[in-house]
């Protein structure tokens, strides 16, 4: 493998992304990014089309997910690279069951919401449908997409910050993995565990604080990503501190989600050398 500057979180429709794992390639190409991770939400699905699509346009491919977890009360997404698909791994069987509880999680929150807004399961698995994402897959975006389709709202965001917020009488959860577990699933299936937009403050109070980090990182987390839109320079200050005092890596991703989020591909990147030692771990995990 080729190590070169790399956006290592990428979404495409196998999660909450809109478009195929092949257009996240070539929207990763004609950003004139050199390697890409496509890391969709608790799924490996889209692995196989977007290698396949970054091969014939020449650019590097790392197969991620963004593994929904929990940590001390609060969610925690926990990337994870080069893990091995086979269905055989703790991993992959817990991600099973991560899926079909955000499966009948999403027809509960729906089945709320219809009461007081005009969309139903069918609408919202309609326009999943039409994006070729799974029912295991769907989310609060997918819901999102059936109430500006219905004319409940005007964009995600408007959802996101009122009917789908997590304080709304709406939200449900999901069952996730308890991170410290996650760590040690991902290590058991040959990958690396690396902490997302630990700091980011839309996702619930302050974050993941420093003794949680350090807690993670005693555990056997590889790396933080630092290098993320919902982190600001104060944050990727104190994060770089951290972990050169920890031995943690390093990383930086756009979180692109086609239209679904601003967010641009390549608009943060990993630095060669960090991947590379990310790369080496992941060879000494299993
Ligand atoms: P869920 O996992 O179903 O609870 O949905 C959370 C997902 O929604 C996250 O992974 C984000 O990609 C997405 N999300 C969160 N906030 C927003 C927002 N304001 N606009 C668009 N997407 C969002
Ligand atoms: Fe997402
Ligand atoms: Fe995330
Ligand atoms: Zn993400």
């Amino acid at each position: 493998m080729r190590f070169c500057e790399a956006d290592l979180h990428t979404h495409s429709a196998m999660s909450d992304g809109t478009e195929s794992p092949a257009d996240v390639a070539r929207a990763a190409a004609a950003a004139g990014v050199g390697a890409f991770a496509l890391t969709d939400h608790d799924t490996m699905r889209g692995w196989d089309e977007a290698c396949a699509a970054a091969a014939a346009l020449g650019i590097g491919f790392i197969p991620g997910i963004e593994v929904s977890t929990r940590f001390e009360g609060r969610s925690i997404h926990m990337l994870a690279f080069w893990v091995n698909p086979a269905p055989s791994t703790g991993l992959f069987r817990r991600l099973t069951d991560v899926r079909e509880s955000r499966r009948s999680r999403a027809e509960r929150m729906v089945t709320k919401i219809s009461d007081d807004y005009p969309i139903t399961w069918e609408t919202v698995l309609e326009i999943a449908n039409s994006r070729g994402v799974s029912a295991e897959s769907v989310g609060r975006p997918h819901i999102a997409d059936a109430l500006v389709a219905a004319g409940s709202v005007c964009d995600r965001t408007e959802a996101f910050a009122s009917i789908l917020a997590s304080g709304s009488p709406y939200y449900a959860r999901y069952d996730a993995i308890d991170a410290c577990e996650a760590i040690e699933l991902i290590h058991a299936a040959g990958g690396v565990a690396v902490g997302a937009h630990l700091l980011s403050r839309g996702r619930g109070a302050e974050g993941t604080g420093a003794d949680g980090i350090r807690t993670l990182a005693a555990t056997g987390l590889d790396g933080i990503e630092i290098d993320h839109r919902e982190h600001d320079s104060d944050q990727r200050t104190r994060l770089r501190t951290m972990a050169r005092h920890l031995g943690l890596l390093c990383t930086g991703g756009s979180d692109y989600h086609g239209s679904g989020k601003p967010n641009r591909i390549g608009e943060n990147l990993t630095s060669p050398d960090h991947l590379e030692a990310l790369h080496s771990r992941a060879s000494q995990t299993a």
